[in-house]
Order: C-alpha cells, then sequence, then structure tokens
C-alpha cells in the first residue's frame, strides 16, 4: 500500500503463474467426470469419499474411479481428478456421497496460470498505481516495486489584498482562495505541496520568496500579479531574469500566464505564473500545470478523460478565444450544464462543476442540443 498514488518505475514481472496450480472453484468433490456421467436426481452417481482437502492442504492420493475427494474453493486438485462436483449438486455426505448431477471434463477447475503466465508483465512502468493493481502485485509476491518519486511543488499567492481563513476581513480584503485551491489540485495530480508563506505586492518580498522555494521545490506555482496592473509583481520581477516568459493564451479563463526557470545557486526550478483569479487558476491548472505535474510522476497518462456530452441550455462564449466554462456532467445522460456564470472569480460555481465544458475558439455561442467536448474533472 505504501506504492499507492505513485507511478510505476519499471515493469513488475510475474515470477510465477496465478493461479499457480489447478485448483478447485467451488465447494465440492474432486471427481472423474466420467464416473458421474448421466448421474440425475432419479439415479444418482454414488462415489466413496476418501479424502477431504481444505484450502491450504494439498494431497497425493489420485482419485480413482468410483472415488471421490472433498475440496473446498481454492485447494489445490488431487492427482488424477478431471472435474469437481460443486456441493449443491450432492447429498453434501463423507463416506459415500451420491451426485445428482453431471459435470463436464475440467468443470470447476481454475487451471494454473488461466490469469497470469509466469514471466508476463502483470502492471506496465507509467501506471499510476491504484487498489487494482496492488491486488496482482501482492498476488504475484512482491514484496516491493519501484516507483518515481512525487514531484515537491511549491504554492505561492501573492497579493496585498490576501488573508489567511479565520482571520477578520478589513475593508477591500479577501480570503486567499487560490493557495488551497493550488495544493489541494497539486495532491490530486499526485504530487506533494506545500503552500509558501504568501507575500504582498513588493518586489523584494517576491523576490526573496521565489529564493526561498528554488531551494527545495521541484516547481514553483505562483498565483495573480501576471496581468496587466501597476502592481503586477511577479511579471515585473521575473521578467527581468529573461528565463520566464510572459504570454497570452487566446482563452477564457486564464489569458495572463507565465513559465520558465528560476535559479538559486546552481539549482534550476520550473516555475508557472497563474493568474489570480480563482477560477483562472484552476483552469490554467487544468491546462498547463496538471500535464506537467503528471509527466514529473512519470505518469503515462497525462491527460483528463474526455468526452462529447449534449448541452442542456444554450450559452454565448468570446468567439475569439477557447473558453472553459464549468460544467456539470450527468453521465448517465450524456448531457452537461453550464454552472456558476461564466465569471473567473465564481468559486461557488467551481464548487458545483464535475468537468470543464470547451467551446471551441470560433465559436461564439452553442445552443441546447449541441454536443461540446467537456473534461472530466470531479465526480
Ligand atoms: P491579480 O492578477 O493579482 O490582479 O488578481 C486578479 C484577481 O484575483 C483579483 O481580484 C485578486 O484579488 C484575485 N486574487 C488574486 N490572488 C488571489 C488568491 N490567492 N485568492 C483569491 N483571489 C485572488
Ligand atoms: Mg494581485
Amino acid at each position: 500500500t505504501d506504492c499507492l498514488g505513485y507511478a510505476l518505475a519499471e515493469d513488475v514481472v510475474a515470477p510465477w503463474s496465478l493461479p499457480n496450480f489447478d485448483n478447485s472453484s467451488m465447494d465440492g468433490y474432486a471427481v472423474l467426470a466420467a464416473d458421474v456421467a448421466g448421474a440425475t436426481a432419479d439415479s444418482p452417481a454414488t462415489l466413496e469419499v476418501i479424502g477431504d482437502l481444505a484450502a491450504g492442504f494439498s494431497t497425493d492420493t489420485p482419485v480413482r474411479p468410483g472415488t471421490a475427494i472433498r475440496i473446498m474453493t481454492g485447494a489445490p486438485m488431487p492427482p488424477s481428478a478431471t472435474a469437481v462436483v460443486p456441493v449443491e449438486r450432492t447429498d453434501g455426505a463423507m463416506g459415500t456421497v451420491s451426485i445428482r448431477e453431471s459435470v463436464d471434463e475440467g468443470a470447476f477447475i481454475r487451471r494454473a496460470g488461466d490469469d497470469v503466465t509466469a514471466g508476463d508483465v502483470v502492471v506496465r512502468a507509467g501506471t499510476m498505481i491504484t487498489s487494482r493493481q496492488i491486488a496482482v502485485i501482492a498476488a504475484i509476491g512482491a514484496a516491493e516495486v519501484r516507483v518515481h518519486r512525487r514531484p515537491h511543488i511549491g504554492v505561492l499567492s501573492t497579493g496585498s489584498e490576501l488573508v489567511d481563513p479565520g482571520t477578520p476581513l478589513e475593508s477591500g480584503q479577501i480570503v486567499d482562495s487560490n493557495s488551497y485551491l493550488l495544493v489541494a489540485a497539486c495532491t490530486e495530480a499526485g504530487a506533494t505541496a506545500v503552500r509558501l508563506p504568501r507575500v504582498l505586492d513588493d518586489d523584494d518580498a517576491f523576490r526573496a520568496a521565489i529564493d526561498s522555494a528554488a531551494r527545495t521545490c521541484d516547481l514553483i506555482l505562483t498565483s495573480g500579479g501576471v496581468s496587466m496592473g501597476a502592481y503586477d509583481t511577479v511579471k515585473a520581477v521575473l521578467s527581468t531574469l529573461g528565463t520566464v516568459d510572459f504570454i497570452k493564451i487566446a482563452m477564457q479563463p486564464g489569458m495572463p500566464q507565465g513559465c520558465g526557470r528560476v535559479s538559486v545557486e546552481g539549482r534550476t526550478v520550473p516555475i508557472i505564473t497563474l493568474p489570480g483569479n480563482p477560477v483562472s487558476s484552476y483552469v490554467s491548472f487544468e491546462n498547463f500545470v496538471r500535464p506537467a505535474i503528471r509527466t514529473m510522476l512519470g505518469a503515462d497518462v497525462i491527460d483528463r478523460p474526455d468526452r462529447m456530452a449534449t448541452m442542456t441550455e444554450g450559452m454565448q462564449s468570446p468567439g475569439n478565444k477557447r473558453q472553459y466554462a464549468r460544467g456539470r456532467l450527468d453521465r448517465m445522460q450524456g448531457t452537461v450544464t453550464p454552472v456558476g456564470g461564466q465569471g473567473s472569480h465564481v468559486v461557488g460555481g467551481l464548487a458545483q462543476a464535475n468537468c470543464l465544458l470547451v467551446i471551441d475558439e470560433g465559436v461564439s455561442s452553442v445552443a441546447a442540443g449541441d454536443s461540446v467536448r467537456v473534461i472530466e474533472c470531479g465526480e
């Protein structure tokens, strides 16, 4: 269970087959199928019960014509037995058992190797390990597997208006939600993440915060301070380095973006500067940061699942940008409903969403009944 949520770094190969030996798939009697051919309720076959096999025990005693060995699910098949008769088709007796139904040759036997053959790759490198992979990793006896290290991500909110949750708000202040959103999103993506001490819109304070983050983090995320405002510290400070690009992307929300590298004492770390509006931050995270984290994790599946869904209502879109609206996908119906309006500050709407609804650039409106692409990002 220690490997849960990590990406496997090398193929896991089965040293033995699964099942490892022929065994019974039912509680019943190991028999020669020929001995019970033609058995019916009116004319049952009767066999001498010459042994009793529980799971975990095996026998060298062969089943000879006219005999049976009582056997439990998972017990190794006795030599020469060709089928198992489930107990429900018998009188369940010891001594002499009466069998009311025939069985085919090979019935109710789980054959060695019918699941996994020795030498098979049971889980491929790059797989993000879940409970389903852990079962087979344990079953083939692998006490240890090699996984990739998780990237450690530092999340830095900037903004003189921000305060922590639990602090009384003064005029003009808002609670910093982005750092919590982003730490949670990094963790959900499989990374470890910490909130770095938030900084005011002050160049020196921001420079110092980046310096300190670059010493310990594998990736730095900032929020805020990258648009066209007078106090956009992140952009002001990092632009002068020449290693971080600030660009506009034709998407809504999340138009202003920056990414590049920062260095401190020979350590160079990637940095992605996200816009300050919480919904912009989230949409940018999904588009740019999550794929980066999945790549750093060594995961072979980088992207969220996407699908087409039918709009339950119409909506407008800017036309010159690709819109990532928040939506509520009904998976059974295959329908999607926009939630929370389209403002990039609408965190209430974000909380209701389980998908991003993608309206391509060049499209300025969609109608109820139209089919749109959605990226699934929640339950
Ligand atoms: P900025 O790009 O810094 O001008 O921020 C754009 C908008 O997002 C402003 O309304 C900010 O108050 C808001 N904002 C910035 N950072 C955060 C944050 N960490 N949590 C919540 N809102 C924020
Ligand atoms: Mg700001």
